[in-house]
């Protein structure tokens, strides 16, 4: 029998009722005096050069954009270093996470990945119709636990993400824990390695995406010019990809996904000139991480090794009102509840005001 309501509505997908609610970060309010560390967003408004390619583009958006967004395609393909049939472009990386799984996962087959770690991951698991396989961080440290995961890894498993660094704690994977798992990890399971914050990492142990993914032709590389590019607004990301799986791909992604004003923006911040700005510009936000992480240990913190362009706070039960505290002081940060609060670096003056917040939490 269905109850009136059931009978009155369209039923939802149990999969769609259950999921959890992607959190942004919190939202700046009009007028109010707040230093937004949130969202991992990049301080630096995009490159004069940038803005005018948008400000162009604008002028033309009664067009359809490029379909498969060729030029940005080629450009991103020279930039990385591979061929334009290895790169797929998205509606952001959150887009193409969606896509991947699409092509590869049918229902209840399991998708393996690190908890607590991206939360797009769950919420795309679920839509898939596969099956969540959560593997729990190494204690204490914030990093994955590698050996855990390929442990996780059945003849139902599809997909792996790997999130290198891991957002929100930090740490990046090194390569020859990455090489061990992946010697562990059957063919043709799909490893989805995310280099959101590829351009922030300083670890010397980090693998270098392109060679693993050149000598494993089951590792797809995810990127993202949300992060360094400092273009989240606009929501472009790309996979890496042997040529067969990026053509399933892209058959299954949104038709015209990446809209004709991002695609000049993004061509335009992948210039020479402009990466070179850019480049200092993640310089400068990689010595403000180095600034913030050592007034921290000054103040007795013990925090994972961050490699990406926020800080982790393991605070359990007292989140929720840390960071209600930190809201108080103008400080927008993002908790996740009974679990801790990860802060972006941001300019030095909000650093400064996050560090203040941080003292008093002590
Ligand atoms: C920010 C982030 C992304 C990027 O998402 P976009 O949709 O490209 O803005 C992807 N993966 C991780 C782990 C991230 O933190």
């Amino acid at each position: 029998m269905l109850t009136p309501v059931e009978e009155a509505f369209v039923p939802l997908r149990p999969a769609v009722s259950a999921l959890p609610a992607y959190v942004p970060g919190a939202r700046v309010g009009a007028g109010a005096p707040a230093w937004k560390l949130s969202s991992n967003e990049n301080p630096y408004a995009p490159l004069p050069s940038v803005q005018a390619a948008i400000t162009r583009a604008a002028a033309e958006v009664n067009r359809y954009p490029d379909m498969y967004a060729e030029e940005l395609v080629g450009a991103l393909a020279a930039h990385s270093g591979v061929a334009v049939e290895n790169v797929v472009v998205g509606n952001g990386s959150v887009a193409l996470l969606s896509h991947i799984l699409s092509a590869v996962v049918d229902h209840g087959d399991e998708i393996v990945f690190p908890w607590r770690s991206f939360e797009a991951y769950p919420i795309a698991a679920a839509v898939s119709g596969g099956k969540a396989v959560t593997v729990p961080l190494e204690e204490g440290t914030g990093r994955l636990d590698l050996p855990a995961m390929a442990a996780a890894v059945t003849p139902r498993t599809r997909v792996v993400f790997v999130c290198s660094p891991n957002n929100p704690t930090g740490p990046a994977v090194h390569a020859g824990e990455l090489e061990t798992f992946l010697a562990a990890v059957p063919k043709n399971v799909l490893v989805v390695l995310d280099e959101a914050y590829l351009e922030f990492v300083r670890d010397p142990e980090a693998p270098v995406g392109l060679d693993v993914y050149t000598r494993h032709p089951n590792v797809l590389l995810l990127r993202t010019l949300s992060k360094a590019h400092g273009l989240a607004g606009l929501r472009v990301g790309y996979a890496i990809a042997e040529p067969r799986l990026a053509a399933g791909i892209r058959a299954v992604s949104t038709p015209f996904g990446v809209s004709h004003v991002a695609q000049a923006a993004a061509l335009a911040s992948l210039q020479p000139e402009a990466q070179g700005q850019l480049m200092e510009h993640v310089e400068a936000l990689v010595g403000e991480r180095a600034r913030v992480v050592e007034s921290l240990r000054d103040q007795g913190w013990v925090l994972p090794e961050t490699h990406a362009n926020f800080v982790w706070f393991d605070l359990g039960e007292a989140t929720m009102q840390r960071a209600a505290e930190a809201k108080e002081a103008g400080v927008l940060v993002r908790p996740f509840a009974g679990h801790g609060i990860r802060v972006s670096i941001g300019d030095p003056e909000a650093n400064d005001a996050f560090l203040t917040v941080a003292s008093s939490w002590r």
